[in-house]
């Protein structure tokens, strides 16, 4: 595999562990801690808009973080009139995505407030998400060449990566060439306001890249419109289902779909794996960003023979783990990003409380829309019927002679986004990643936070459409490929 182009190394972030470096933000962040910002639609022309709608931390009811003047269908068919695509030469649209890092890099303070205050992201996830949005320009600037667009692109960003997914199918889609019409997640409008503005700044055409603020009337807008010739998004399964018939119904046929969607995933540990390594993956990946990645761990299977002692210190970690306002550094576990997340999540673990099969579950702070890290005893995978998307992790048992029954099983689910694997037998390390249908597989350590050109990123069957973002072959179907067709 091609590994991260050596003349574009990946941004180097911010080191929390060094404390100069948290000085730093801190003071970098504290200009922010106050303001409201404002987004609107972003068009390059007359557009009407629609109602104004405040935008409140998650973390903290009695703060206003800004707010948001929404898209209606109209500014969008406005919108798809005057988007332009990007006909500049490779070499210039590299170096305008490359000054755009460069400018994400330089408002670290802002955005780190605004994916606190907006988004709900601790110190440690939004480090790290911007780190990936840098990445995600610098590594598709670097793979510029063309033009040969499909012309113009929507994309349709979730708000669990507010920055990070949303410049990425952002930049790759404009670093071929094409339009964007970019429709963030109606929860984290400010960021992409944010995001939008500096991309602009940096000399992206105001025809090339327009941002349309809204839920999903202005993403059924979009995917209905002729003049839109591809989509990328990132969100539920079954919201790339009505994006694909919508696509079938009302755009040119062939015109792509890039989706990454959902995942029901599982890691196993053995009882040759290094304990404490486990547990701290597991907490990682289960309850980082409040479990709310689509990468994150949702099925642990640990063998029989260890779980007794292995339970016992998973929910002595837990009990470590810190809930609450992300802006405080030391906050492990922020908020569920809304209230409507917060109660769904609630009452899946409540059910399961009355059930009987709540192993642990952890009190939790008043005030924001938090939710409880939770452990729920299952018998496999199949007793999950979908994807939680909050920091609920289910554990299950099996015999070490049973360990293709497990492969079987996790197989079963259909989706196949990430896979973790915790044991020092290497025959096993070689089997079992050979059997399981995962996009990215890890073993012995976490299972989140897949890092751009090293690991690109991406599922299958009903985890996604690849091709893997933040690799080599991403680009391939955001481009016109005439020859394919004319050969034949
Ligand atoms: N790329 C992210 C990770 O590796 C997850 C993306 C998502 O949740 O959509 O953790």
């Amino acid at each position: 595999p091609e590994l991260f182009a050596p003349e574009r190394p990946n941004s180097k972030g911010w080191d929390l562990t060094h404390r100069p470096t948290r000085a730093a933000i801190e003071a970098a962040r504290k200009p922010f801690s106050g303001v409201q910002w404002t987004a609107t639609p972003l068009v390059a022309g007359d557009a009407e808009t629609g109602a104004t709608d405040p935008v409140i931390n998650p973390a903290r009811p009695g703060d206003t973080v800004g707010s948001v003047t929404w898209a209606t269908s109209g500014t969008v068919a406005t919108a798809c009139t005057v988007a332009t695509p990007w006909n500049a030469d490779a070499a210039e649209r590299a170096e305008v995505l490359n000054k755009a890092a460069d400018l994400y890099e330089a408002h670290y303070g802002e955005l780190f407030a605004l994916l606190a205050r907006e988004a709900g992201k601790s110190l440690l996830d939004a480090v790290a998400e911007l780190r990936e949005a840098v990445d995600f320009l610098r590594y598709y600037a670097a793979r510029a060449e063309g033009p040969d667009p499909q012309g113009v692109f929507a994309c349709i960003s979730p708000w669990n990566f507010p920055l990070a997914i949303f410049t990425g199918q952002i930049a790759a889609a404009l670093t071929t060439g094409n339009a964007v019409l970019a429709k963030p997640a109606e929860q984290t409008p400010l960021i992409a306001y944010r995001a939008v503005q500096l991309l602009h700044e940096a000399g992206v055409p105001t025809t090339a890249l327009q941002l349309l603020p809204g839920a999903g009337d202005v993403g059924a807008a979009l995917t209905s419109n002729p003049a839109v010739k591809g989509v990328a998004f990132t969100g539920s399964t079954e919201t790339a289902q009505i994006i694909h018939r919508s696509m079938a119904k009302h755009l040119a046929p062939g015109a792509p779909l890039i989706a990454e969607t959902g995942g029901l995933n599982a890691m196993i540990v053995d009882s040759t794996a290094l304990p404490e390594q486990a547990v701290q993956a597991i907490v990682e990946s289960a309850f980082q960003s409040a479990g709310q990645r689509c990468s994150a761990l949702r099925c642990l299977y640990v063998q029989e023979d260890i779980a007794e002692s292995f339970v016992e210190m998973l929910t002595g970690a837990m009990d470590a783990l810190v809930i609450g306002d992300p802006w405080i550094y030391g906050t492990d576990v922020g908020p569920a990003i809304d209230a409507e997340a917060r109660d769904g999540i609630i009452s899946y673990v409540d059910a399961a409380e009355v059930e009987g099969r709540v192993l642990h579950r952890l009190p939790l702070p008043g005030g924001g829309t938090f939710v409880p890290p939770t452990l729920i005893r299952v018998s496999g995978i199949a007793d999950l019927e979908r994807e939680i998307f909050g920091p609920v992790l289910h554990i299950a048992t099996f015999k070490s002679k049973d360990i293709d029954t497990v492969i079987d099983a996790i197989n079963g689910t259909d989706y196949g986004l990430t896979f973790g694997l915790q044991t020092r037998i290497d025959d096993r390390v070689q089997h079992v990643s050979e059997q399981i249908k995962a996009g990215n597989i890890y073993v012995n350590r976490n299972q989140i936070g897949a890092i751009v050109g090293s690991q690109p990123f991406g599922g299958e069957g009903l985890s996604g459409t690849g091709p893997k973002a933040g690799g080599p072959n991403y680009l391939a179907r955001f481009r016109r490929h005439p020859a394919d067709t004319a050969g034949d």
